[in-house]
């Protein structure tokens, strides 16, 4: 099949708003006159408004960096991976314990996995096929990092939860969140439209009204404040903030890598998001956990870095969720408890006024307040004066969770039960 319209080139003024919309041609119509209606800004030209939106809501807006300096060493080439994705579905028809997930119109699907790299060459607009979670032998986790650039925005930690996705042109995922900072490194001639939305109050409460429903984009396109749309190709590495809503067309069909990681700034996303209640999402307790999980990561990294203001708002404006949370996850429950006591036993604590408005001593005042239990006054006095807590602080090694597979989840849930 020819292609259904000519791409744009990516560099100069043809990469206009309106320009990235007309190389959507060919996508769903309602999602296109949805998108034609929406109120979006260039990732270039971000108006001093919307960037504030974003720098308040999230670590910052979303970044691209040169894809080149996310690899370690010299990445498989296309063939390399396809011939390997191939070995990957062989092994799996045979009943061996598979790594991968297919979907075809955003839901789980028995279809042939061999049909989404058919489509590379064949495209089909109204059924893509999607793999994702792919783990292929040539492309081990240590082969790709973040790029060092991305620290003059937020400082990376803990990466995580490595894997590629297959992604054949006219792949699209609805509006969702990922549950942390992430960074996608595409790989071949990938060439993808995003568009972005900073996860403010508003977004979430959208967001939220619309969990568990499908076309997300359609129903709630239109109302979304902040939106920034932009173009990637293969040389694109793309960092989205932690909370970002966002939603992503292929237009050319490729293979692309995704990374999670956590920053010491992103505890007060996780705790807008807690509040909003989007972090259930369709019930999965996998991407509520994870969510937890580097909400306590992010906090860890800020209290041992001077940034201990921020996680203290963070814990204190999501209180209420956090101890419902706390109260069905002990593991949580003890390594939360442990960072917040082994801080509360520095020095630098003493010296902190709550931001509730108390005016006690801080470390007596906050356990007393804002922790749950007598249990950590124990543990106190075993804490040694010179914590090393985000550092030391490894992420739980949880069940394996796909990105960009919110919307499916709920379908997930019936597929396993079934
Ligand atoms: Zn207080």
């Amino acid at each position: 099949m020819p292609p259904a319209f000519k791409l744009v080139p990516v560099d100069g003024p043809a990469n206009s708003v309106n320009d990235l919309l007309r190389a959507l041609e060919g996508f769903d119509q309602r999602i296109l006159s949805v998108l034609q209606d929406m109120k979006l800004n260039s990732l270039d030209h971000i108006p001093q408004k919307t960037q504030k939106l974003w720098t308040d809501s999230t670590t910052t807006c979303p970044h691209l960096f040169p894809s080149d300096e996310c690899w370690l060493r010299t990445p498989p080439t296309s063939s390399e991976l396809i011939l390997s994705t191939l070995d990957t579905f062989a092994a799996q028809s045979q009943n061996q314990p598979g790594n991968f997930n297919v979907y075809r119109r955003g839901e789980f699907s028995d279809v042939d996995p061999r049909t989404a790299i058919a489509q590379l060459s064949n495209p089909n607009s109204t059924a893509a096929v999607v793999i994702a979670g792919l783990r292929v032998e040539n492309l081990p986790d240590n082969i790709l990092t973040t790029p060092e650039a991305l620290s003059e925005f937020v400082e990376p930690y803990e990466h995580s939860n490595h894997q590629l996705l297959l992604t054949p042109k006219f792949a699209h995922t609805d509006i969702h969140i990922d549950s942390g900072d992430g960074l996608s490194v595409p790989m071949g001639r990938s060439e993808k439209i995003w568009l972005c939305f900073p996860p403010t109050h508003h977004n979430l409460e959208l967001l939220s009204s619309v969990e568990g429903r499908k076309a997300t984009l359609v129903r709630i396109g239109r109302s979304l404040e902040g939106g920034v749309i932009f173009r990637t190709t293969a040389e694109d590495a793309v960092y989205l903030p932690v909370g970002c809503l966002h939603t992503v067309f292929t237009l050319v069909g490729g293979f692309i890598n995704t990374l999670d990681f956590v920053t010491m700034e992103s505890s007060k996303t996780f705790a807008a998001m807690f509040s909003s209640g989007l972090s259930q999402l369709n019930g999965s307790s996998v991407f509520e956990t994870e969510c937890f999980d580097r909400f306590i990561a992010s906090i860890g990294l800020a209290v041992s870095h001077k940034g201990v203001a921020g996680a203290v708002l963070a814990w204190l404006d999501a209180f209420e969720r956090i101890r419902d949370y706390a109260a069905g996850d002990k593991v949580w429950r003890r390594e939360a408890t442990k960072v917040w006591v082994r801080f509360l036993a520095t020095d630098s604590a003493k010296k902190l006024v709550c931001p509730c408005g108390a005016r006690e001593s801080f470390p007596e005042h906050f356990r007393a307040e804002h922790l749950w239990e007598k249990e950590g006054r124990k543990s106190c006095e075993n804490v040694t004066r010179e914590p090393n807590i985000g550092f030391s602080m490894k992420l739980r090694v949880r069940r394996k969770r796909y990105r960009d597979d919110d919307e499916v989840k709920g379908l997930a849930k019936k597929m396993k039960k079934s």
